[in-house]
């Protein structure tokens, strides 16, 4: 039985490097029947864990990235806090103290840097001397006599090679030598993530370990751990990390004014922030970020597309393949095909990805996805009453592929504000129905609507052909002062479905607004 873990700090906000690796642990269980784990690394944790910790679960939880076993769904290996797991931790120190693997170490930090400073200017490998190393009781207490405290650190092996086989990287050797005698108890008992890391993996039955590639370095101590403690060592796969667009350092959430230079990331930050604005979120890029999960939510981009996307940040079917539903994510997914080498985020093809699952999304979806934006942008009371979906079905289905994230019916507020509200674009306004002749114009063209029998796109459309030719005119002359009138600005839906949408009332009450502003 497959048992894999997905492991994050509690940081806050799930980074979309780490979403990457919980979609890969979790495509891996799931294609092997697995179990998927959720395991809270929070040895560290000054700050509020619950807090710190939803929008990670909600993150996962928005993907569809669900766990078998962790937080709020409880298991058998239970608690899956670290930080809740201490006594299990000293055990193993105690286990490896017994052993003879690990050491309680009395030197203080001036101490050692000393040491550290030697080697350097011998230009020397620094190898600590392990002077203040006790090995008895006796020796503790003289130590402690001397007001010293202790770590307990490792007694890492001096010579050799560690030889593992990762699933990803293929051979991958160690030299022991290049290894300090990492601490893994601190002088108040508290224990350190090396440690709680392996005794979880072990605890928890953990078959694979799909991690970043950055804990490749942490492996050889791990295994020295895990080896001592008599444990079996897991499957190890290092994924190669998420990297910046058209770079291949690794991508951070610190570098957005960077990644501003790049057009098409431009593009995507300017893209959310109109729709969030228009919702009053908070965009500033600490919480309001690409490199971030929780942008793509507040957008309003489909889960699948995301998945998709990242699934290929590092994975491939083949040469060819782009589109993947989840269940066939599922059934392809396989570590040996997972790259070595660094994916770089590309804005452009995120978006692509996005607009082709969107292309398929069914109407009536399409309505329940940008509902909640209606209601969160305050253009509809908030739940939505019924009796207002039809009529954002007719904005979505006329809309078509101009709604590429939900959050794009925002674009079309024109359709749910009241006719009194309705907001003119100035320049559109004077340019349009300024014109000597306009007014006079489209004033006969409200009486026409007025005596219009049906109200629908197609009866609309002939009224206003008929109407041009009577009228001797070209439609060019009259339809751009129409829409201006009536949605306020010379761009948007078709304006025979933005009137039918609008209805006669509402159609001819603009009209006599913009009359009267003229
Ligand atoms: N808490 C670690 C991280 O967030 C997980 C390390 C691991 O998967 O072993 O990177």
């Amino acid at each position: 039985m497959v048992r894999t873990r997905f492991a994050p700090s509690p940081t806050g906000y799930l980074h979309i490097g780490g979403v990457r690796t919980a979609l890969f642990c979790w495509l891996f269980v799931r294609k092997h029947g697995g179990k998927f784990i959720l395991r809270i690394d929070d040895t560290d944790q000054e700050r509020n864990v619950d807090e710190a910790l939803a929008p990670i679960l909600r993150g996962l939880k928005w993907l569809g990235l669900d766990w078998d076993e962790g937080p709020e769904v409880g298991g058998p290996c239970a608690p899956y806090y670290q930080s809740q797991r201490l006594p299990r931790y000293q055990q193993a120190v105690r286990e490896l103290l017994a052993r003879g693997l690990a050491y309680r170490d009395y030197a203080r930090p001036a101490e050692i840097q000393a040491e550290r400073e030697a080697a350097e200017r011998a230009k020397q490998t620094f190898v600590y001397s392990r002077q203040f190393a006790a090995h008895t009781a006796d020796d503790e207490a003289r130590l402690e006599a001397e007001g010293r405290t202790a770590v307990v650190r490792l007694r890492m092996p001096r010579q050799g090679t560690l030889v593992l086989e990762d699933l990803i990287r293929g051979r991958v050797e160690f030299d022991w030598a290049r290894e300090q005698d990492h601490v893994i108890q601190r002088a108040d008992g508290s224990c350190l993530y090396h440690l709680a890391s392996v005794v979880d993996d072990h605890d928890f039955g953990i078959t694979h370990v799909i991690r970043a590639e950055e804990h490749l370095s942490n492996t050889p101590r791990q295994v020295f751990i895990a080896q001592g403690l008599g444990y079996p060592l897991p499957h190890y796969a290092h994924l190669p990390f998420v990297a910046e667009p058209g770079s291949r350092t690794k991508l951070s959430k610190r570098k957005l004014d960077k990644y501003l230079k790049n057009r098409d990331f431009a593009q995507l930050v300017e893209h959310g922030r109109r729709i969030a604005e228009a919702m009053g979120l908070d965009v500033r890029p600490e919480t309001f970020n690409p490199v971030i999960t929780d942008f793509y939510e507040q957008v309003g981009y489909l889960p699948e597309a995301i998945v998709n996307y990242l699934a290929l940040l590092g994975w491939s079917l083949d040469d060819k393949t782009e589109h993947f539903t989840v269940e066939e994510l599922i059934e392809h997914f396989s570590l040996e095909r997972v790259n070595k080498a660094p994916a770089s985020f590309d804005p452009r093809k995120l978006q692509a990805f996005q607009e082709w699952h969107m292309q398929r999304v069914p109407l009536e979806r399409k309505v329940g996805l940008v509902v909640p934006f209606l209601e969160r942008a305050g253009l509809v009371p908030s739940p939505m009453p019924e009796a207002l979906r039809p009529r954002v079905g007719h904005v979505v289905e006329a809309a078509g592929d101009r709604i590429k994230t939900a959050g794009d019916i925002l674009n079309f507020a024109e359709f749910f504000v009241a006719d009194d509200d309705l907001a003119y674009d100035d320049k559109a306004f004077d340019k349009q129905l300024r014109k000597p002749g306009t007014a006079a114009r489209l004033g006969k063209y409200r009486a026409r609507l007025a005596a219009a029998a049906s109200f629908d796109a197609a009866s609309l459309e002939r009224l206003t052909h008929e109407f041009v030719a009577s009228e001797e005119i070209k439609l060019g002359d009259i339809i751009h002062a129409i829409r201006v009138a009536v949605t306020g600005k010379s761009i948007g839906l078709g304006l025979f479905d933005a009137l039918a949408i609008l209805g006669k009332p509402s159609a001819l009450a603009r009209i006599d607004r913009a009359l009267e502003k003229v």
